[in-house]
């Protein structure tokens, strides 16, 4: 679309509260998504086909390790940071960005979101150590995390224990189950699933849920299944099998209980999704802009920008976009441990509106731009298709958002009405 580095930012770096440390993190990923990621998506998506040469060039530029502490070798982004550089991402491959989220969340929710919670000195020792060993095959050796959570039920959105299980061994644990729409199977080094730990005595609870690091080549672990979906191709979304694999202990990315206690505490955590459809309704708009000024490479120099309509529909893209940026941003400011109510609420709302505005936008920019702009020569047919899956991504879909805040604004943790006890 444009020369390299000469695109501005989505966010203000100032505006968003960013140091110049940070800013420069998140100009590193713009420029490496429109330089190198932008050019091969069409190509990807074509084929999906997962971007590998992508995840070298991240390594190369250490944005694979953006989560990892400073002193563990990464770049020690926090939260934010990371939120506004996969934005950046997102707007030149949506796949990229958010297949880069799955890695990610394996540094930031073991790191900077873990150092958040409570845990006691022995766990907070032992996760230090096994930590370090997980950031250390990132940083040294480019490996890839994934983030197997879906199972096709009721535990990906939170609403029961996960049936992938977890027996304890000696030395570790014995694992089985199924995760549908494992992104990045295949690909990735290390699948980062969620599993419940069949503990004795106890029922099984989402408070044993275990986060653990199987290794992508551990006798067991298995890839199923083809993969054509209508959007976001290039995640290579396969299912994973793991039939009895043994995982050693210090697999565990997370002790015990810590992971419940991430989800009650930290719920911001869930909105690391979005980050890559934010990027996509931006896209969607600049790129409408450029066609419209007949700006746009490889197309005849045909302005359209003069009709009154095509000048209207892009002041109605103007201030959705403009609303939905905001409503993330400030949701994504907020995110911090124990957030009051509202900033739940808020988070919700921000999630919904990313998702579901994404695909407006995409949709509002076909129709503006007309017949030739959804050509499969030009990006927008790619962005259109990619933008849909937003809304179905578990633990936040748009359904249980609106669900939620429904639900959340009206009653009180704890209270029912007599016709929810029949
Ligand atoms: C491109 C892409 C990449 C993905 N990558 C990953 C990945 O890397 N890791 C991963 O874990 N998942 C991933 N997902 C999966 C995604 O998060 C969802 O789990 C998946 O889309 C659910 O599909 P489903 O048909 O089972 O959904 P649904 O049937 O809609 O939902 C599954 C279950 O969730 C519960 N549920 C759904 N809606 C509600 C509601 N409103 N209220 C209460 N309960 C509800 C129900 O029990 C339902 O059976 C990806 C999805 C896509 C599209």
């Amino acid at each position: 679309m444009s020369e390299p580095y000469d695109i501005e930012p989505m966010f203000d770096p100032a505006m968003a509260g960013l140091d110049s440390e940070q800013a420069e993190v998140v100009t590193r990923a713009r420029n490496l998504a429109l330089s190198k990621f932008e050019p091969r998506a069409a190509a990807l998506d074509r084929e999906a086909i997962f971007p590998t040469e992508n995840y070298q060039d991240l390594h190369a530029s250490g944005l694979l390790a953006i989560c990892v502490p400073k002193e563990d070798g990464g770049l020690g982004a926090d939260f934010k940071t990371y939120m506004l550089a996969a934005a950046e991402i997102g707007r030149f491959c949506g796949a990229t960005a958010l297949t880069w989220n799955m890695h990610v969340c394996s540094c930031l929710w073991t790191g900077a979101l873990a150092d958040d919670l409570e845990m006691s000195p022995n766990d907070s020792a032992s996760h230090r150590e096994r930590r370090r060993r997980h950031y250390k095959r990132i940083v040294d050796e480019g490996a890839i995390y994934s983030q197997p959570f879906s199972e096709g039920g009721p535990a990906a959105a939170g609403a029961a224990p996960f049936s992938t299980k977890a027996v304890p061994v000696d030395g570790g644990w014995r694992i089985t189950g199924k995760k549908i729409f494992a992104s990045l199977a295949g690909h990735a080094h290390y699948y980062g699933i969620l599993c419940g730990e069949m503990v004795e005595g106890h029922k099984p609870s989402r408070r044993d849920t275990m986060y653990v690091a199987v290794p992508a080549n551990a006798d067991g672990v298995r890839v199923a299944g083809d993969w054509d979906p209508l959007g976001m191709r290039a995640t290579v979304s396969r299912t994973l099998l793991f039939e009895d694999v043994f995982v050693p202990a210090d697999e565990a990315l997370m002790p015990r209980g810590i992971y419940y206690q991430a989800a009650t505490r930290w719920p911001h955590m869930f909105m690391t999704l979005s980050p890559a459809y934010m990027g996509i309704a931006q896209a969607a708009y600049d790129f409408t802009i450029q066609y419209l000024r007949g700006e746009v490479p490889g197309t005849p120099p045909v302005k359209r920008r003069m009709y009154p309509t095509k000048q209207l529909a892009v002041a109605q893209m103007h201030l959705m976009l403009e609303s939905t940026k905001s409503l993330w941003l400030q949701a994504v400011r907020d995110a911090r441990p124990d957030p009051a109510k509202a900033d739940v609420l808020r988070a919700y709302a921000a999630q919904h509106a990313v998702m579901e505005n994404a695909n407006e936008l995409c949709q509002l920019a076909l129709r503006t731009c007309g017949g030739q702009s959804m050509l499969k020569a030009l990006p927008l047919e790619r962005l259109y298709r990619d933008s849909r899956c937003g809304s179905l991504m578990l633990p936040w879909t748009a359904e249980i958002c609106l669900d939620r805040i429904g639900r959340e604004a009206l009653y009180r943790p704890g209270e029912t009405d007599l016709a929810d006890a029949d």
